[in-house]
């Protein structure tokens, strides 16, 4: 895998959120993008050569409202950028990581992505992305 491509963060509000991250790293919401097949709405910051993804639920079922219900606010997500995705994902089957999909998705931000459960990652929910081009 290539470097971390985004840290997600899980918020309940992300016009407040947004603020809140704008004064924090000192730079400014580049891009707001409802991601509806995952129930989301992200926003994203760029920090250094490091994105932030703040996620907000679209509806009570979305994921992002469930992880809230039960941990509250806070980091969701590591995501890794990979060159090929298909391939990491097979790696990934054969190293025994249980894969949240069988195919990879279309994320926000014209990425395709796949996550792995993170009972199989250390508690960590690891997202791979691979860029669109
Ligand atoms: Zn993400």
């Amino acid at each position: 895998m290539n470097k971390i491509e985004h840290i997600g963060i899980a918020v309940t509000d992300l016009k407040a959120a947004g603020s809140l991250y704008e004064k924090l790293l000192n730079t400014h919401v580049y891009k707001i993008e409802d991601v509806a097949a995952e129930g989301v709405k992200t926003a994203f910051l760029q920090n250094g050569p490091n994105k932030i993804e703040l996620l907000e639920a679209l509806s009570a079922d979305s994921a992002i409202a469930k992880f809230i219900a039960k941990k509250g606010e806070g980091i969701h997500h590591i995501a890794f950028e990979v060159d090929d995705i298909v391939a990491e994902m097979t790696r990934l089957k054969s190293e025994g990581f249980i894969l949240l999909s069988d195919e990879p998705k279309r994320g926000a931000d014209h990425k395709l992505v796949c996550f792995v459960h993170p009972k199989s990652a250390g508690g960590v929910l690891v997202e791979l992305v691979q860029e669109v081009r």
